[in-house]
């Protein structure tokens, strides 16, 4: 039997263990992680600037040390769409713009294909900062950073989500489920139309996929189209 946590459980027991007032773990013997505190409710009409200011010059997770810059997010603050993605990469940690490398420029393509120019949507992250040499987002970066996408999604209020790849849709649907059995199909959360496609990065080592991420933008471009009349 395979005992290991799924990334979803991890994240529920390190919220369960904030709960019940525990504020850091040991992870190897000679290391402790501080537990992120409970991120301070949003104020009722919440701006994106708040939420920047907020974040301020961010030391609440281990990939603060390693950073070079917080990558918030980019776009337009009432946008009908949010294009969510996994973390910053090299590219975006320098220029401190989300997707503006490789995989960036596939974006813009994809989301050009729904009928929407890329300035006219929003783009941001699970994760503001980069983790180092670009690996998978830990769930307690996820804990810590993800209160802030929840916050921007709150304030732009777009009809539609589209999570781009694994950590994305995991995160935005509570869901341990594999990228493949998520993406395809609309789920209904907090009044918005939330969809996953894969990752642009994955697109680019596996081209093959990119039929399926044509098939997932055309049913975003008929929901966007449905919801506006
Ligand atoms: N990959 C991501 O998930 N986000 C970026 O901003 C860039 C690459």
């Amino acid at each position: 039997m395979d005992n290991t946590m799924g990334y979803q459980e991890i994240i529920q027991q390190l919220e369960f263990f904030r709960d019940i007032g525990i504020e850091s773990v040991s992870l190897r013997r000679e290391e402790t992680t501080s537990l992120p505190t409970e991120a301070a409710p949003p104020p009722a009409s919440d701006t994106l600037e708040a939420i920047r200011a907020d974040i301020g010059d961010c030391q609440r997770c281990k990939l603060a040390p390693t950073r070079t810059t917080i990558v918030f997010g980019s776009g337009n603050p009432n946008a009908e769409i949010v294009f969510v993605g996994e973390a910053p990469g090299y590219e975006e940690d320098q220029q401190g713009l989300p997707f503006v490398g490789e995989a960036g420029r596939l974006l813009t393509k994809i989301i050009e294909s729904t009928g929407i120019q890329r300035e006219d949507a929003y783009i941001c992250n699970i994760l503001k900062c980069r983790p180092p040499s670009n690996r998978n987002p830990e769930p307690d970066e996820v804990l810590v950073c993800s209160p802030f996408l929840k916050r921007q999604i709150a304030s732009i209020r777009p009809k539609i989500v589209c999570c781009l790849g694994k950590f994305a849709a995991q995160t935005m649907l509570q869901s341990g489920a594999p990228i493949s059995k998520l993406r395809g199909e609309f789920h209904d959360i907090d009044g918005m139309r939330v969809i996953a496609t894969f990752h642009p990065a994955y697109l680019l080592r596996s081209p093959e996929k990119k039929r399926e991420v044509w098939e997932d933008m055309k049913q975003i471009r008929a929901e966007l189209f449905r919801l506006r009349f």
